[in-house]
This record gives structure tokens, C-alpha cells and sequence, in this order.
């Protein structure tokens, strides 16, 4: 069992919502002309999606025990940008080995 089995829905939920966010940030302009509203508007939206996204998922990826952050873990120390893969099936935390097995089931 991966030590944020529980997480990864929520990742997953968020990554929904990160990518059309960050599509209203990027291409405000493009989707602005096509539902006839404000670009501005649309890039603010989308920026606190997305950063309000980030944050949550942030949070909720600390290590149980050490309260490391595993998911920025991940993303700086996964070689190939591997770090999605990581997130799924790391068992052990890297810093103080907490170990999902220990915590009971949720
Ligand atoms: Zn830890």
C-alpha cells in the first residue's frame, strides 16, 4: 500500500482541476473571445484555482509523522520527473521512514 493511498484520489482530483486552470491563465485571451468575456477575468479565476489547488494538495501531502512535504519531495528529487510515479507507490517516507503499514487502515 503506498504511504498516500488516500491522497492520491485527491491528487488526482486536483490535477483535474489544475490543467483547465492553468489553461485559463495561459490561453485567458483565446477563451475570452469565445465566451465573450473579460480575459482578465478568466486569468484571475484561474490563477486562484490554480494556486488555491496547489495549496490544498500541498498540504495535504506531509508525511504523517515528520511533516515533510512529499509531494515538493517528490518533485525535486524524483530523477526524470518521475515524481507522479513516485507519489503512488513510495511506501516509506524518505526522510524519517514512516511507513504507511504502521498507521492502521483508513
Ligand atoms: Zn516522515
Amino acid at each position: 500500500m503506498s504511504l498516500l493511498e488516500g491522497y492520491w484520489r485527491k491528487l488526482k482530483i486536483g490535477f483535474v482541476l489544475l490543467i483547465p486552470s492553468a489553461l485559463l491563465v495561459f490561453f485567458g485571451e483565446q477563451i475570452a473571445g469565445a465566451v465573450n468575456l473579460d480575459a482578465w477575468i478568466l486569468q484571475l479565476v484561474g490563477a486562484v484555482v490554480f494556486f488555491v489547488t496547489l495549496l490544498v494538495l500541498a498540504k495535504g501531502a506531509k508525511c504523517p509523522s515528520c511533516r515533510t512535504n512529499l509531494l515538493f519531495y517528490a518533485i525535486g528529487n524524483t530523477p526524470g520527473g518521475n515524481w507522479v510515479e513516485w507519489l503512488k507507490t513510495a511506501e516509506n517516507c524518505p526522510k524519517c521512514g514512516f511507513t504507511s503499514h504502521t498507521e492502521g487502515r483508513k
